[in-house]
């Protein structure tokens, strides 16, 4: 009798070495081929029904699983590989991603922690954020999935460090004074998010009114302060936006700092996609007081093009970061030397244990690319921002919603006789008529109670030309609309 089933490794690894040698060039293939085609392409009937069979109870083999892979999954991608994706904050990745994660799985290593060659690779990645940041070399950091995580890190951090009381213990004291806390009505969700998961609730998040550039109103954030200390509660902290994702409006950054300076808030900064631009020397001026934070939370994945999903929070105070987090029971015991060593552990830093290789394409992405390079493109971005804000100023029936600040254009097609509904008819039609066609794929937002086309410009591929490419495209498509 047979002691034992056998393993999941392959019957034939020559067969198995053959057919993932061809599914790499097909990944490469797929990589180079990003500006061809349509930006994106609806899901098929026929694949959302294959994509509904039941368990799989015995093998269907590498090579089937493969072959649909290649027909069902790789051609339904998000589109924002493509020179042409412009809606919401997406990055385009790169091809050297491909290897850093084939390696990756290779491995296969959990970074909860022990002391094993990946932590070395992440600590190493850790300690490149701090320099980027000008943060001491005392601080602390993790990567992570995206800002969202990232910023439930630093806001739990936050509490911590600001509550008054054990809150890790006791829970939270509305009896001690409600804790509250500050940032601007264009601030992301991910900040109300995590004032819900913290047990904080959505209305200890005070929403601050904007000024006419969308950034924070500071004389607003100063009296909803006065008024919460003057009410008994117990304001803890405030989130500037070094980009906002409706306009790209920058707050305020060494304003916000004094302000928590007063007060003894803590000062998270929501950098999802602006931290990077504030490592660009032609940048970097306009968002001066990020290096004042207590805690940064931004994105690999969006302005840095290292493939989904990296993210990172970086904490100036690796004490309270790690007293926030911290608990070892005995089956995490640390010892002296061995696989259990290299302490601290990760784990220590953030909600989960288990924790994957996402450092390694961070780590092989900034090696390989360089962070001057990478700069250069947020730059490129820009440039290519304040043309298309250009190429509608000159067009009449076309309208900037708000003059270019960094890379985000929100405009629309415009007509006269048509009334304010129609004409956001119009606009929302177009947008969902260029992702169909797959010419470009912008979104859209509201501003100033009307609704816009909002093209984001975070993707390495795209040139001037695309510029002249969606803004010829938007008038075709108005200009059709209306006739209809
Ligand atoms: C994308 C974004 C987030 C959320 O980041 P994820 O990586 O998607 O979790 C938060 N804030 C801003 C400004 C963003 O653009």
């Amino acid at each position: 009798m047979a002691d034992q089933t056998r393993s999941l490794d392959p019957d034939d690894w020559v067969a198995f070495r053959d057919r993932a040698h061809k599914m790499l060039d097909a990944a490469l293939d797929h990589a180079q081929g990003s500006g061809d085609g349509p930006v994106w392409t609806a899901v098929p009937d026929d694949v959302k029904t294959a994509l509904k069979e039941p368990l799989p109870i015995t093998p269907q083999g590498t090579d089937q699983v493969c072959d649909e892979l290649l027909s069902r999954v790789l051609p339904y991608a998000t589109g924002n590989t493509h020179p042409r994706f412009f809606g919401w904050v997406h990055g385009t990745g790169t091809p050297g991603s491909i290897i850093a994660d084939t390696m990756a799985a290779a491995m296969n290593s959990n970074l909860g922690g022990r002391d094993h060659g990946a932590n070395y690779v992440e600590q190493q990645v850790i300690d490149w954020v701090k320099t980027l940041f000008k943060f001491p070399a005392t601080a602390s950091g993790l990567v992570v999935s995206g800002t969202s995580v990232a910023t439930l890190i630093a806001l739990t951090a936050a509490r911590y460090a600001k509550a008054g009381y054990d809150v890790r213990n006791q829970g939270l004291r509305p009896e001690n004074g409600r804790l509250v806390g500050y940032t601007s009505t264009e601030a992301h969700s991910c900040i109300a998010r995590t004032f819900d998961m913290l047990g904080l609730g959505f209305d200890a998040l005070r929403s601050i009114p904007v000024d006419p550039t969308y950034a924070m109103d500071l004389a607003a954030l100063k009296q909803a302060i006065a008024d919460d200390l003057a009410a008994g509660n117990r304001p803890f902290c405030v989130v500037g936006s070094p980009a906002t994702v409706n306009t790209g409006a920058i707050d305020d950054l060494q304003g916000i700092a004094e302000i928590c300076q007063a007060h003894d808030l803590w000062f998270h900064v929501d950098g999802a996609f602006g931290a990077v631009a504030a490592l660009s020397d032609s940048l970097k001026t306009r968002f001066r007081g990020i290096e004042l934070a207590d805690s940064i939370a931004f994105d690999f994945h969006k302005w840095m093009h290292v493939v989904y999903d990296a993210g990172f929070v970086l904490i100036r105070r690796e004490d309270l970061h790690r007293e926030a987090f911290t608990l070892r029971r005995e089956y995490l015991k640390a010892a002296p030397r061995g696989l259990a060593a290299g302490n601290p552990w990760f784990c220590e830093y953030g909600p989960e244990l288990s924790r994957g290789f996402r450092a390694l394409k961070v780590w092989f992405h900034l090696k390989e690319h360089g962070i001057k390079k990478i700069t250069d493109k947020v730059d490129d971005n820009c440039r290519q921002a304040a043309y298309l804000g250009a190429l509608v100023e000159a067009r009449p029936d076309l309208q900037l919603a708000t003059p270019v600040t960094l890379n985000i254009c929100c405009f629309r097609y415009v007509a006269d006789g048509l009334d304010r509904e129609s004409i956001d008819k119009i606009n929302a039609g177009i947008v969902m008529d260029l992702q169909e066609d797959g010419l470009a794929a912008p979104s859209t937002t509201r501003l100033a109670g009307k609704l816009w086309i909002r093209v984001n410009i975070t993707n390495h591929r795209t040139t001037l030309a695309d510029m002249e490419l969606l803004a010829d495209a938007v008038v075709r498509w108005g200009q059709r609309a209306q006739g209809a």
